[in-house]
């Protein structure tokens, strides 16, 4: 019988986060895929563990596939763990997941923590819609231009930085939404855990003078642009005082419908009829 891949989520900081069933999978593997086996190697030893520990990042996964398929159709059963967190989330391990499912074998998640569902469990920011948007590009005209993009975006967004960026990161956040609502996870589930909270642009000034904001690990999260309540009501109010107000200024009824229709998108015989209506009862009055 073939063997299982198991996903194992481990701690973001705090040793304690690691889930009775991530242990026992750890356990009771053949093997440990690691991004860093000097890293797991530390979380083992926590754990009481002793298992054989074989390296897997970016810069050799795509060759270490074959091989761990090869294993898994020997009946061994392998864990994929990442320095921390959730592997795969801004990790190594998507191609290897997507080969293993593809050759039909079976992948097991073993669920935990995560810094940005950690970051947004905490942040207050509205949670029912958002997007993860991993790292932004390091250079400054790339992570601005990324930004201008994202401006519009109504869904709260999420971003992982490093502490050497965070600086230039809140800079241009600045520059391209000055006034958007912020807030700064940073050293989640560590003893100098803390959250920020304020507009972009005053989060950019307070960390040229708060060292600590510029360290450790952090995750940030931005507000998103607070939806227009689309209402065909009020609309059809539009509509009708922008066309009221167009046959004021004595333009034709058909001169009326085609602007009306230009601005607000609705068919043109449709609001035709309607300034008709209009221009009848203004003669009328
Ligand atoms: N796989 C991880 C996860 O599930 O969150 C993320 C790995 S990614 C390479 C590392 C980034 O995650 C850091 O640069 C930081 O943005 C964020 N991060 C990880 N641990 C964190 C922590 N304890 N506090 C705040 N952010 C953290």
């Amino acid at each position: 019988m073939a063997g299982n891949l198991f996903i194992v989520a481990t701690p973001i900081g705090n040793l304690g986060d690691i889930t009775s069933r991530a242990s026992k999978t750890l356990a009771e593997v053949d093997k440990i895929y690691a991004e860093d086996t000097r890293v797991t190697l530390k979380l083992l030893a926590h754990l009481g563990i002793t298992k054989p520990l074989i390296s897997l990042h970016d810069h050799n996964e795509a060759e270490r596939v074959a091989g761990i398929i090869a294993e898994l159709m020997a009946g061994m059963n392998l864990a994929l763990v990442s320095d921390a967190g959730t592997p795969l989330i801004s990790d190594p391990g998507y191609r290897l997941v997507r080969a293993v499912a593809e050759a039909g074998l079976r992948v097991t998640p073993i669920p935990g923590v995560s810094a940005l569902i950690s970051a947004l469990s905490a942040a207050g920011l509205p949670t029912d819609r958002f997007s993860f948007e991993g790292f932004l590009p390091a250079k400054s005209s790339a992570r601005r231009a990324a930004l201008e993009v994202l401006s519009r975006e109504t869904q709260t967004l999420v971003f992982y930085e490093s502490s050497h960026r965070i600086a230039d990161l809140l800079e241009d956040m600045a520059c391209v939404f000055p006034e958007r609502e912020l807030v700064i996870a940073r050293e989640l589930t560590k003893l100098y855990e803390q959250f920020y909270r304020g507009t972009a642009g005053a989060l950019a000034r307070q960390i040229k003078s708060d060292a600590d904001m510029r360290r450790g690990e952090l995750v940030v999260m931005v507000g998103g642009v607070p939806e227009r309540v689309e209402n065909t009501e009020s609309n059809t109010i539009d509509t009708v005082q922008l066309m009221q107000v167009l046959l004021a200024e004595n333009l034709s009824v058909k001169q009326v419908a085609k602007i009306a229709a230009q601005l607000t998108g609705q068919p043109k015989n449709q609001l035709y009829r309607q300034a008709l209506g209009l221009a009848g009862s203004a003669t009328e009055e």
